[in-house]
C-alpha cells in the first residue's frame, strides 16, 4: 500500500483526563469507520461534511455503547490534510479514547506517526514547508511573539517570497538555455548586463533581508549578545556595572583585573541582552591572564554587538587600534568613556580612525550617558525599523539562505567574468534546488523525517 493510501488515527488530544478528547482519523477508510462505530441520535442517510453530529460510538460487533460523543467528517480535499478526515469528540478519558483508536485500528486504521496529519497535509500541497514548520511553531511557542511569529509564517508570506525569488531565476535559466541551444543563432542572453541588477535586486537583495528578519527575529525571541571590549582600565567594568545598575564586576585601578568573564542579562526595552565584559584583548605572558584572553575572543565571536571603549582623557594609543582592527568585521558601538575628564583625543581622530562607527559618550564613574547607549544598543539590534518582521526565517531557512547566497554570489561572479551560460545554468539550478528545499520542493526525505518527527503524535 502506498505512503497516502492507508488511513491513520491517533488521540489527538494531550494525554490525561480532559473535558473533551479527540480521536482524529484520516484517509480513505475514514467514512466507512464512522459509518461502523457511530450511530446518531436521529436517524440520517449519511453523514454530511463539515456537519457536526451528536450520538453514540459503539462496539461493532455486540453493539455496545462505549461513549457519546460528537462527531464530525470533512470529505477530501477541504480537511486538514486534504484527504477524508473524521473527528470523534468523546468525554476526556484515557480509558474511552485508548477505546474509541483500537476500535478504529481493528478496522483498518493503523496508528499515526508524530506529526503525520501535517506531513499529509505538505504532501497533499495543502501547505508548504515553511507553513507546516509554523504549525510546529505555534504547538512550541513559548511566548507570545514567539507565537506570533509563526502565525504569520502559517499565513505562507514565507513560502510566497521564495516562489517571486526563484521564478526570477528560474526566467534567468530559461534565457541561459536558449543561449546554450541555439549557440549557432547566437540568441544574445539578453546581454547578461541586464540580468546582473536583477539578480541583485530580484533575488540577492530579498535573501539580504529575509536573513535579517531573522536576525531581528531571534534578537526578539531570544535576546542579543553584546560584548564590552578595550585596552585595561578604560572602565569596561564600570560601564557593565551601569548598564546592571549593580556592582557585580571587581572595579580596580590595577590594570588586567578582570581577569575572568562577567556576564549578566540585562533589560533593554523589554528585550533580554547578554553582556559580557572581557578581559583586556592585550597580549599577555600571564597563563590566568591568557585563558582569560582567549574566553574574551570567543565572546566576541558570538556576539551581536561589541562596544569597543576608549578612554577619552588619554590620547589613542597602539593598543586601542589593535583591539579595533581584530574586531573591526563586527558590528560595533564605540563608547567613548570617562568623558567626564578632559578629554585627550579629538574627535576628528577618532572620526578617521574609526570610520563611521556610531559613538556614545559615557562617563561610567558618574553615570551619564547610559541610557543613551542603551538606545542606541535597542535601534542597533532591531534596525531602524522596529516593527515586526512579517516573514520570519527559522534556523533551518537560515541556513538554506546562507548556502543560496554563495551559489548567487558564484553566479554574479561567473557572469562578470564572462563564463559560458552552460556553467552559469549549473550553478542557477544549484540555487533553485537549494532555495526549494525552503517550501518543500527538493527537500531531502531525511530533513522531512526529522521536522515531522518533532511534531506530537495527532498532529
Ligand atoms: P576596566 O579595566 O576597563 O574594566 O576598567 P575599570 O572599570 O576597572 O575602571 C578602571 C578605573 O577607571 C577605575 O578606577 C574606575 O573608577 C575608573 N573609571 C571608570 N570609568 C570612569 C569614568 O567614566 N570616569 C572616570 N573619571 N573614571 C572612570
Amino acid at each position: 500500500m502506498s505512503y497516502l493510501e492507508d488511513t491513520i488515527a491517533a488521540i489527538a488530544t494531550p494525554p490525561g483526563i480532559g473535558g473533551i478528547g479527540i480521536i482524529r482519523i484520516s484517509g480513505p477508510l475514514a467514512e466507512e469507520i464512522a459509518r461502523r462505530i457511530f450511530r446518531p441520535k436521529k436517524p440520517i442517510s449519511h453523514l454530511k461534511s463539515h456537519h457536526f453530529y451528536y450520538g453514540h460510538i459503539i462496539h461493532p460487533e455486540n453493539e455496545e455503547i462505549i461513549d457519546e460523543v460528537m462527531v464530525v467528517l470533512m470529505y477530501a480535499p477541504h480537511s486538514y490534510t486534504g484527504e477524508d478526515v473524521l473527528e470523534i469528540h468523546c468525554h476526556g478519558s484515557p480509558l474511552v479514547l485508548k477505546q474509541v483508536l483500537e476500535l478504529s485500528l481493528k478496522l483498518g486504521a493503523r496508528l499515526a506517526e508524530p506529526g503525520e496529519f501535517t506531513k499529509r497535509a505538505f504532501l497533499h500541497g495543502r501547505l508548504d514547508l515553511s507553513q507546516a514548520e509554523a504549525v510546529l511553531n505555534i504547538i512550541q511557542a513559548r511566548t507570545e511573539r514567539e507565537l506570533q511569529f509563526a502565525t504569520r509564517q502559517l499565513q505562507g508570506y514565507l513560502g510566497q517570497e521564495i516562489k517571486r525569488i526563484t521564478d526570477c531565476l528560474r526566467e534567468f535559466k530559461a534565457h541561459l538555455e536558449v543561449a546554450i541551444d541555439f549557440p549557432e543563432e547566437e540568441v544574445e542572453i539578453a546581454p547578461l548586463d541586464a540580468w546582473l541588477p536583477r539578480i541583485e535586486n530580484q533575488v540577492l537583495k530579498p535573501i539580504k533581508r529575509l536573513l535579517q528578519a531573522y536576525s531581528r527575529a531571534r534578537v526578539l525571541r531570544e535576546g542579543a549578545m553584546i560584548a564590552i571590549v578595550g585596552k585595561p582600565n578604560v572602565g569596561k567594568s564600570s560601564l557593565l556595572n551601569c548598564l546592571l545598575k549593580e556592582d557585580k564586576a571587581i572595579v580596580t585601578s590595577i590594570p588586567g583585573t578582570t581577569r575572568d568573564i562577567i556576564e549578566d542579562v540585562l533589560n533593554i526595552n523589554g528585550m533580554p541582552i547578554r553582556v559580557a565584559d572581557t578581559a583586556g584583548l592585550h597580549k599577555t605572558k600571564h597563563a590566568i591572564e591568557a585563558i582569560g584572553v582567549e574566553r574574551a575572543w570567543e565572546k566576541i565571536a558570538e556576539a551581536d554587538i561589541v562596544l569597543l571603549v576608549i578612554d577619552v582623557s588619554r590620547p589613542l594609543d597602539k593598543e586601542d587600534k589593535e583591539i579595533y582592527e581584530k574586531i573591526k568585521e563586527k558590528d560595533i558601538i564605540l563608547v567613548l568613556n570617562k568623558s567626564d575628564l578632559t578629554p585627550k583625543i579629538d574627535e576628528k581622530v577618532l572620526n578617521k580612525e574609526f570610520k563611521d562607527l556610531p559613538m556614545v559618550h559615557t562617563s561610567a564613574l558618574y553615570g551619564q550617558g547610559i541610557e543613551k547607549l542603551e538606545q542606541t544598543i535597542y535601534h542597533h539590534l532591531l534596525g531602524k525599523d522596529v516593527s515586526i518582521p512579517s516573514f520570519i526565517p527559522t534556523l533551518r531557512h537560515k541556513q538554506v539562505l546562507e548556502r543560496a547566497i554563495e551559489v548567487i554570489n558564484r553566479i554574479k561572479e561567473a557572469m562578470v567574468d564572462g563564463l559560458p551560460a552552460v556553467f552559469i545554468s549549473v550553478e542557477v539550478k544549484e540555487a533553485l534546488d537549494i532555495l526549494g528545499e525552503i517550501v518543500g520542493e527538493t527537500t531531502s526525505e531525511d530533513i522531512l523525517e526529522y521536522i515531522f518527527s518533532q511534531f506530537c503524535i495527532g498532529k
